[in-house]
């Protein structure tokens, strides 16, 4: 999977200390973006997030690129209302007869028995997919026969409020493994560019209630055991 950032609103975490600052100080519009020190803009934000004043949040955006990600990932990441997709046309665009384009899930890939039944069956399917379109069948009713693991691109943006709330659910060691390791990747891009804003992102173990019981087993100790 490849998962790049596109673009983000310039100065993320500047831009949300600006929007709190003219909710709780007298200051003019004009004032709000010239230089504040960091470690007030930091507690700002910090305040923010604990007393979940977290509109701030939707005034910055970013952007991704996500490649090779399987279309039961993609399925469980456009439930996610907030957020905006681009994603790639099966009706449009033949699909690869490549059996890399079918995503092979960790607990396949390493017993050999179920690898040689997935690859086989991916392998019919392609080929039964290719003989459709070469009969004449449109490209949107081949598709049936594919694999739902199928990989697909796709281009999402979120804000930085819906961000926090899917690192939150999809950071959870019970997520599924794929769509885990995307918001991981999602969210270590988040920090290079809005440390700030993105220090207190994560799962309910590490900032709040774990809202699974703690069923896993194995909650995160903290962010570094997560991003390692
Ligand atoms: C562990 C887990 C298991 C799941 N299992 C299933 C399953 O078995 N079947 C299934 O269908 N889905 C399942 N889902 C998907 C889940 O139900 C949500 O669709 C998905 O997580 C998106 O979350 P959301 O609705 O909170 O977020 P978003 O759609 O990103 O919305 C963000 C927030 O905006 C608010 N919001 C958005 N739209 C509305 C609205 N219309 N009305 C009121 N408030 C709104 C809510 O506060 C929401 O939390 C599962 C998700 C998780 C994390």
């Amino acid at each position: 999977m490849d998962v790049i950032l596109l673009t983000h609103t310039p100065n993320p975490d500047s831009l949300v200390a600006a929007a709190a600052r003219i909710c709780y100080r007298d200051v003019t519009a004009g004032e709000l973006l010239r230089g504040e020190e960091e470690n007030l803009s930091r507690r700002l934000i910090a305040d923010l997030f604990t007393s979940g004043h977290m509109s701030t949040f939707e005034h910055v955006s970013f952007t991704f690129g996500v490649d090779g990600l399987s279309r039961v990932a993609s399925h469980q990441l456009v439930r996610h209302r907030m957020a905006s997709f681009s994603q790639q046309s099966q009706r449009y665009v033949k699909m690869s007869a490549d059996p890399g384009a079918v995503i092979i899930p960790p607990s396949v890939s390493k017993n050999p028995e179920a690898l040689s039944i997935f690859t086989e069956t991916v392998r019919q399917s392609q080929e039964a997919y290719a003989e459709l379109c070469a009969l004449g069948i449109p490209k949107e009713d081949a598709r049936f026969i594919l694999p739902h693991g199928h990989s697909t691109r796709l281009v999402m943006t979120m804000n930085a409020r819906e961000l926090h709330h899917f690192f939150s659910l999809r950071l959870c060691r019970r997520a599924q493994w794929e769509i885990h390791e995307l918001a991981r990747r999602m969210l270590a891009l988040c920090r290079e560019v809005a440390p700030v804003l993105f220090d207190m992102a994560g799962p309910s173990c590490i900032f709040g209630e774990c809202t699974e019981s703690r069923n896993c087993g194995e909650p995160y100790k903290d962010m570094e055991d997560l991003l390692a």
